[in-house]
């Protein structure tokens, strides 16, 4: 019975940060909240019943959606700022907090080699694509705004909100964003905008924004890198010289969203955004009544679209920065590294294994492969299968559904008799995964068997 025991050691070292965070409040006249343990108590113990009813995505087994519990010293550090819960949208609303998020974005910032920029942290990466597309249809008013089809789904839907037309570019066989397409788009000279995907969300492919970058010689458009899961993965060492070198220029581009909360080891409600020109933030300005004006210095309100924003949550992200600073070589890129290797262990498994079938090897930490079979009807029952069956081995996986034209490159062979085929997706983001890798392995083996005799 390995029951999966939630950290619970820590909460000594939150009760001894919360004595010391009071002492900065000593002179205030006495006051202590009135609080009904015994009803909190139940309720709380109610709570808890509540919550099992979950995947456990705590655990090395949980290897399906982009989900990856937060670090302690990160809820840690969350739970005590909400004592205070300041709000970033100004520093009247949160004075550390606010002084905390500028630090923790510039580190950011600086992981990707910009010295000087303009960024805000935001509920997410859906609210930080958002930003970068309102400023890129303000730039380039009237113009496309083009990523590919397999960029996160939201960029059309915002697009469309914002009133931008949108227009998605076919891929090649890994799912990148194929360079043709593109500059055959291009040179309607409709586009005002490239978005390109650093890690798409289904199977981590990296666009190859060194292209992209030598049409923007040729043509004229900004390019925004959607970095909300793959960001992170430009510290690490092993990657291959192609994902490599689309990483080295990412520096080049004119805004980046990067998701804390995906590899940042954040709780959700933590996305950011830079730009590269801090001079975008004259399209910001707004005249909130609302708005606080105690200080000469811009507050974080005026360079964001949401008013109120967490402070909690730039605590925490500083709190986890200063624990594990974003440097190459450092324990945090150690252990992207090992989410990565834990993916081409995987990969190389499930190629050596007669009863799968891969379609690309993983180009940051995300495998996708399927049970071996004939039609793509087939092949997706057979995937739904083994997801049940896998699960109750207790090894979560994720389905994820992809069109013929891309899967085709790879599986030559297969019976087309619908447009799209549903397969296998794993996200090793947990560094624990490469312990786990072999126990896995063997669930999946057992599932794959279960799945036969069922
Ligand atoms: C997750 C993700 C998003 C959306 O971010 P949310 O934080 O879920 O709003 C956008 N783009 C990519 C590539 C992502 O992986």
């Amino acid at each position: 019975m390995g029951a999966i025991t939630f950290d619970k050691t820590t909460l000594a070292i939150l009760a001894e940060a919360l004595e010391r965070l009071d002492e900065g409040f000593r002179d205030l006249p006495a006051f202590a909240p009135i609080i009904d343990h015994e009803v909190l108590r139940a309720v709380l113990l109610e709570t808890a019943d509540r919550m099992q009813d979950n995947f456990p995505y705590q655990h090395p087994l949980y290897a399906g959606q982009m989900l990856k519990p937060p670090h302690p010293v990160a809820r840690l550090a969350y739970a005590m700022a909400q004592t205070i819960n300041p709000n970033n949208h100004a520093l009247d609303g949160g004075r550390a907090s606010s002084a905390m998020e500028k630090e923790a974005v510039a580190h950011i910032a600086a992981m990707f080699g910009w010295h000087e920029h303009l960024g805000h942290l935001t509920g997410g990466g859906t609210m930080a694509n958002l930003e970068a597309l309102w400023t890129a249809g303000r730039l380039h008013p009237g113009k496309r705004i083009v990523a590919s089809q397999q960029a996160h789904y939201t960029h059309s839907r915002i697009s469309e909100v914002l009133g931008l037309s949108f227009q998605a570019i076919t891929t090649d066989g890994r799912a990148r964003m194929d360079m043709d397409a593109l500059e055959a788009v291009l040179q309607t000279g409709e586009i005002g905008t490239v978005v390109v995907t650093m890690g798409t969300t289904a199977t981590g492919s990296v666009d190859p924004l060194p292209d992209v970058l030598a049409l923007r010689e040729k043509y004229d458009f900004r390019i925004h890198a959607d970095a909300a899961y793959g960001g992170y993965y430009n510290l690490v060492g092993n990657l291959t010289p192609e994902v490599r070198a689309a990483y080295d220029c990412l520096n080049q581009v004119d805004s980046i969203v990067i998701d804390p909360h995906k590899h940042g080891l954040q709780p959700f409600g933590c996305g950011c955004i830079l730009f590269k020109d801090p001079a975008v933030g004259a399209l910001y300005k707004h005249d909130s009544p609302y708005t606080y004006f105690s200080s000469a210095e811009l507050h974080l309100g005026e360079i964001s679209l949401e008013c109120s924003r967490a402070g909690a949550s730039a605590v925490a992200l500083w709190a986890t920065q200063r624990m594990f600073p974003l440097e190459r070589g450092g324990p945090f890129a150690a252990d992207l590294a090992k989410c990565r290797q834990a993916a081409l262990t995987l990969y190389a498994m499930l190629n050596d294994n007669l009863r799968f079938m891969t379609v690309f090897p993983p180009q940051l930490d995300i495998v996708i492969f399927a049970p071996t079979g004939s039609s793509a009807s087939a092949i997706s029952r057979r995937s739904r299968e083994i997801f049940d069956a896998a699960a109750a081995e207790n090894l979560h996986l994720a389905l994820a559904s992809f069109p013929q034209t891309l899967i085709e490159k790879t599986w030559k062979t297969i019976e087309w008799d619908q447009p799209t085929v549903t397969v296998l997706r794993s996200c090793l983001m947990k560094p624990e995964h490469l312990d786990w890798i072999e126990d896995i392995g063997t669930a999946l083996e057992a599932a794959a068997s279960a799945a036969v005799m069922g």
